[in-house]
């Protein structure tokens, strides 16, 4: 009995101790797969926390993380009444690296450039990257030409090209600098205040750096406000187009007209379209009035037709954001060509507009030509023409830019680029028309080195369409049938 009592104790005893190690098994296997969730759980959460504040291609803190340090400066520079200062650095030309090398090059240049311009700043700064080719940096100095040395010293590390594989790249950047508490007291603002400067300095020429000034707000303020009154001036028929003759040397007769605009600026007189075209260019309103300026010339010529007066040559100048926009050759075709009218218009391109893309220019500028248009290029001299590129472009005449022509008579090296346009265009097969002659000399010396044409003030300022008829031919077979 006792044997058996005891025997049943025992596997109570076991069955008790196998219960137990389950149990600890169990809270055991719970423990390990818990630890290991966490742990994957906290490398997720740093991935995340990685991903919302820093930049994955330059590892530098993105715009979230440096807007929160930004938030943080001002409180504390508020507190202890201190200051500091915001760069805003974007790179020149970085479209043009991309579309030429492609943008993996494009990407290993940006990992480059962070790394040069981290390597300046000290440990407590904060350099950011907050997309595309925008850093920023929050520089903790008050002292302005410490702040002007340090801006200068990011300029220079583009000084020294960027060697990606086995390719020399050569870029440079535009700086904007504003101040806390002088140009803002929030995040937004000296951010938006650097960004004006920032594209100050582009306008300057770029590869520089400016400081944050009311005026330049005050400006932007005035550009919107001109925008608006440039949209309400086409409506109101504000705009009218003067044309300035261009004249043969040889016979005095005119052999083309450039139609240019100008605004009737009710109470303030005639505006000229340095004051505005700029700001039409900028804010994309070029588009409506080129188009305008194109349709206006086009009626001009039948008006005249209709007089009587025999068709003459007329040139357009044509903006780059105009001459791009897709549905510029149908625009042309319609309002032009199909007008009848095509034969007689040329347009005038600048360079730089033409230097870009060169085969499609060409494509395009070739189903310009079948449309029977010309094409002349304007200020020719004072861009950056490849002369490999000009020969396969099917352009007419180039156009010697006014400032050669201002001292042609003192000065030797106007003469000398004067001298090689017009042998250029010679080889070229091309016409050349000096612009700006406004003296006897001039006109002489022009025509000393074989130049034809001519146009400026010596024979005639812009006039109005009514004006300019006095230097347009009667066709007599037309006017003995009207
Ligand atoms: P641009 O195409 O170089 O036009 C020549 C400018 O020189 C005109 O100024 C003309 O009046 C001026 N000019 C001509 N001969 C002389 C001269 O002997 N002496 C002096 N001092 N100036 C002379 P404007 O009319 O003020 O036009 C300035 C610029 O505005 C033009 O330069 C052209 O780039 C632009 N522009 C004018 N009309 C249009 C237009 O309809 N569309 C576009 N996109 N731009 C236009
Ligand atoms: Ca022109
Ligand atoms: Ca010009």
């Amino acid at each position: 009995m006792i044997s058996l009592e005891s025997n049943v104790d025992k596997i109570i005893v076991m069955a008790n101790i196998f219960v137990w190690i389950i149990g600890l098994f169990i809270i055991y296997i719970f423990y390990i797969q818990q630890n290991r969730y966490n742990k994957k759980e906290k490398e997720y959460i740093c991935k995340l926390e990685e991903l919302a504040h820093y930049d994955s291609l330059t590892s530098l803190p993105n715009r979230t993380m440096f807007f929160n340090y930004l938030d943080k400066a001002i409180e504390m520079a508020s507190r202890d009444n201190k200051k500091f200062v915001v760069m805003f650095l974007d790179l020149d030309n970085f479209k043009l690296i991309n579309d030429t090398h492609g943008h993996p090059i494009g990407d290993m240049l940006l990992v480059k450039i962070a790394n040069r311009v981290n390597n300046l700043k000290r440990e407590y700064d904060i350099f950011s990257r907050i997309g595309g080719d925008e850093f920023l940096l929050l520089l903790y100095e008050e002292n302005i030409s410490n702040i002007a040395t340090f801006a200068q010293r990011v300029l220079d590390v583009f000084n020294y090209p960027f060697e990606l594989e086995n390719k020399q790249i050569h870029i440079s950047s535009s700086m904007g600098i504003s101040f806390y508490p002088k140009d803002g007291n929030s995040s937004k603002e000296l951010f938006q205040n650097s960004d004006v400067a920032m594209n100050k300095a582009k306008a300057l020429g770029k590869n520089n750096f400016q400081f944050f000034k009311q005026e330049l707000n005050d400006n932007i303020k005035r550009q919107l406000h001109m925008g608006e009154l440039l949209r309400d001036a086409l409506t109101n028929h504000e705009f009218v187009l003067h044309y300035q003759p261009k004249i043969d040397v040889k016979t005095n007769e005119t052999i083309g007209l450039e139609a240019l605009i100008r605004w009737e600026r009710p109470d303030f007189g005639l505006v000229m379209p340095s004051e505005f075209i700029w700001v039409a260019e900028e804010n994309g309103f070029i588009k409506e009035l080129g188009s305008w300026v194109i349709e206006k010339v086009a009626r001009q010529i039948k008006k005249w037709r209709a007089k009587g007066y025999k068709d003459v040559l007329v040139s357009i100048n044509v903006s780059a954001k105009q001459f791009n926009q897709k549905s510029f050759l149908d625009f042309i075709e319609t309002s032009c060509t199909k007008k009848g009218v095509g034969s007689c218009i040329e347009l005038e391109l600048t360079e730089s507009l033409l230097m870009h893309d060169v085969d499609k220019m060409q494509e395009k500028l070739m189903s310009l030509k079948e449309l029977g248009i010309k094409l002349s290029i304007d200020d020719f001299g004072t861009g950056y023409s490849s002369l490999s590129y000009l020969k396969r472009f099917p352009v007419q005449t180039i156009k010697i830019d006014k400032s050669f022509i201002d001292d042609i008579v003192t000065d030797s090296n106007d003469l000398a680029i004067s001298e090689s346009i017009i042998a250029l265009a010679n080889a070229m097969s091309m016409d050349v028309v000096a612009e700006g002659v406004e003296t006897k000399d001039q006109l002489d010396i022009l025509t000393k080195i074989g130049c034809k044409v001519v146009q400026g003030y010596y024979f005639s300022k812009p006039l109005s369409a009514q004006e300019v008829e006095k230097f347009l031919v009667c066709d007599i077979a037309k006017t003995k049938t009207i």
